[in-house]
């Protein structure tokens, strides 16, 4: 069973699609593994983000996602850290299949309500940056 880490951003938790969100997370079929609501420290945003740091938005980036509470989760499911990118959808919203989450409910690329890993590394590094092992059951 593969292991990724998801994550409701502080505009979705803002917006009150927490609920909405965890929903379909559910009815795919993956299972939680962790969760938990949180404000994130400076230095872990930064680092969970840091192939980003030369790239110009990064201080925005960071900035945003350390703005408000944001709900961090540990998925586990079959092919999960690919199946939660799709389920997300592109980057940006605009180019984001129909159905998709961001397609769904964000209209702006830095706005776009949820966070998913990139791969395996990814997965693993993210989880360890947000979760205690005793924390994911
Ligand atoms: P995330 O890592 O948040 O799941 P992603 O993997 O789809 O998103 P990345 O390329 O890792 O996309 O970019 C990280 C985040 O940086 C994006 O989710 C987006 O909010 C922001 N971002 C990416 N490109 C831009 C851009 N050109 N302008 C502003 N923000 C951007
Ligand atoms: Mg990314």
């Amino acid at each position: 069973m593969e292991r990724t880490f998801a994550m409701i951003k502080p505009d979705g938790v803002r917006r009150g699609l927490t609920a909405e969100i965890l929903a379909r997370i559910q009815r795919k079929g993956y299972r939680v593994v962790g969760l938990k609501q949180m404000v994130i420290p400076r230095e872990t945003a930064e680092a969970h983000y840091g192939e980003h740091k030369e790239r110009p938005f990064f201080g925005e980036l960071v900035d945003f996602i350390t703005g408000g509470p944001v709900v961090a989760i540990a998925l586990e499911g079959e092919n999960a850290i690919a199946g939660w990118r799709a389920m997300m959808g592109a980057t940006n919203p605009a180019n984001a299949a129909p159905g998709s989450i961001r397609a769904d409910y964000a209209t702006t690329v830095g706005e776009n309500v949820t966070h998913g890993s990139d791969s395996p590394e990814s997965a693993e590094r993210e989880l360890g940056l947000f979760f205690k092992p005793e924390e994911l059951l």
